[in-house]
């Protein structure tokens, strides 16, 4: 059987720009070949038992060359294999896969292309820079920078290009731009054209400086500008005065450490990430599921006996709702009951396993279900709380006081996961620090990690501040909401009264 092997660009470098088809081909490729400027967390969607392999050309590390790469490719798709090239950007666009799709036309094996977003585009939209525009730019050219110009051999015509009537997008041009620009000038273009460099385009901390031809490249050594870098060249560069956008963005500059567990902060850094800001997973905390056994197994099976069912988390709804198909229920076993749920986040959770709260606490504290459920008869009926192991007791003593008959479960575990080094490294840059419990704040702390000195410290409500100040955290924010809405309405309105001068 022959396999397939995909030529696929995998974009500049924002997760968010890669195709649907690359993430689909990902998904059920069989091995991977990538190289060095791709996405962070592209290959996270592989199949756990694919191979992975790295193939790119890093400064002083023996990799393969581009004709072992080729022949690689052909003896994959030769063994049957369904083989995922994945670069950079574009596959096409000085990506070197047109000398790969020869390779494969030649030996006689299927491949198909997948074109990617290009950096020399990706980039200066980032910057607020249309590489056309009606008034400006009538073409556009993308040229290699890699070639010294003076040599004699350069496949470039330089002079032809100072002529061009557009714009110029150059890749790999840093290391050349000062002889570039001056070959440029030299050949008649304007020395006053603005020009646009673009360092690391769609990541966090992008960088771009505008100048004129003349002083760019002066411009761009004193600023330590390094690859990948894409510069522009023409009046197009000039409306990024009117369109830069990104830095607009009311979180943009900010290094927002998350500190839930990984299983819950998706939603989180979702919401940080599209105001602008650089998001890191630092979990202090894992969610340890209880086994299925003992009072647990009981409550779960006799679900349906209870006249009041409170849930106190997300986390607790999911597991329950696990339990109850693991025995064989599901949302009619909570037909008879009245269900109690702590803060939208649990309710959300409730309802897409179909089951609607009766009771959600404006306030997201145990504080505020208590009194939500004053006006439920408690005497002498049967109550199941349902939750985490190492919870307050506030709810039980309240619900035990008004007569309630209680059986309370665990249903998971809250339990330490260390910062591995890359994520204390990555906690040293963070400019806030976000706590969403008391746990992420006690866990963070004993494992012998700190916010760094000067990062802002953002808690989700009164409890988990007074845990931070214990543990000798000044807490900076609080949430006046105590829910992921709140916390990031509250980090915001924060950085918004800091950026204005007093
Ligand atoms: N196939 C890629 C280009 C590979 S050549 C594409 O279509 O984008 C490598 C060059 O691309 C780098 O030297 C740099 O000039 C440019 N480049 C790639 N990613 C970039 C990024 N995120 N920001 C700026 N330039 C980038």
């Amino acid at each position: 059987m022959s396999g397939i092997v995909y030529l696929v660009g995998a974009g500049p470098g924002d997760p968010g720009l890669m195709t649907r088809r690359s993430l689909e081909l990902i998904a059920s490729a069989d091995t991977i070949l990538y190289d060095r400027l791709i996405p962070p967390g592209a290959l996270e969607g592989a199949r756990p038992d694919a191979e992975l392999r790295y193939v790119g050309k890093e400064p002083g590390a023996a990799a393969l060359s581009q004709d072992e790469t080729n022949a690689l490719l052909v003896e994959l798709g030769r063994s049957g294999k369904r083989v995922v090239r994945l670069k950079g950007g574009d596959p096409f666009v000085f990506g070197r896969g047109g000398e790969e799709a020869e390779a494969l036309a030649a030996a006689g094996v299927p491949f198909e292309v997948v074109p990617g977003v290009t950096a020399g585009v990706a980039a200066p939209a980032y910057a607020g820079i249309p590489v056309t525009h009606r008034d400006a730019a009538s073409a556009v050219a993308f040229v290699t920078g890699h070639e010294d110009p003076d040599k004699p051999e350069s496949a470039l015509d330089w002079d032809a290009l100072a002529r061009f009537p557009g714009t110029l997008v150059l890749y790999m041009g840093i290391k050349n731009l000062p002889l570039i620009a001056e070959r440029l000038a030299a050949a008649g273009r304007d020395p006053d054209e603005p020009v646009a460099v673009v360092e690391r385009g769609t990541y966090p901390g992008q960088r771009t400086l505008v100048d004129r031809l003349a002083d760019i490249a002066a411009r761009v050594e004193a600023e330590g500008l390094r690859p990948p870098a894409i510069t522009v060249v023409g009046p197009v560069a000039g409306l990024r005065e009117t369109i830069a956008w990104l830095e607009r963005r009311p979180l943009h500059g900010e290094v927002v450490a998350v500190t839930r567990a990984r299983a819950q902060a998706s939603g989180l850094a979702a919401q940080l990430r599209e105001l602008g800001a650089e998001v890191v997973e630092t979990p202090a905390i894992r969610i340890e599921p209880r086994p299925l056994e003992g009072a647990l197994l009981d409550a779960v099976r006799g679900i349906g006996d209870y006249a009041l069912v409170c849930l106190t988390s997300p986390n607790g709804v999911r597991l329950l709702f696990d339990a109850l198909a693991e025995t064989g229920q599901d949302a009619r076993a909570l037909a008879g009951a009245t269900v109690g749920a702590i803060g939208p986040g649990t309710a959300a959770e409730l309802d897409r396993n179909g089951v609607r709260a009766d009771i959600v606490p404006e306030q997201f504290v145990a504080e505020a279900l208590v009194e939500a459920l004053a006006p439920v008869e408690l005497e002498g009926r049967r109550v199941l709380l349902a939750r985490a192991a190492e919870a307050r007791s506030l709810l039980p003593d309240a619900l035990r006081e008004r007569g309630a008959e209680l059986d309370e479960v665990a249903l998971y575990e809250t339990v330490a996961e260390p910062l591995g080094d890359e994520e204390r490294a990555a906690l040293e840059r963070a400019t806030y620090v976000t706590f969403t419990s008391s746990s992420t704040v006690r866990f963070l702390l004993e494992s012998g990690a700190r916010p760094p000195e000067g990062a802002r410290i953002v808690s989700i409500g009164p409890i988990t501040s007074a845990t931070a100040q214990e543990h000798g955290l000044t807490v900076d924010v609080e949430a006046e909401r105590h829910d992921v809405d709140g916390l990031v309405g509250a980090l915001t309105d924060d950085a918004a009264a800091r950026r204005v001068p007093a």
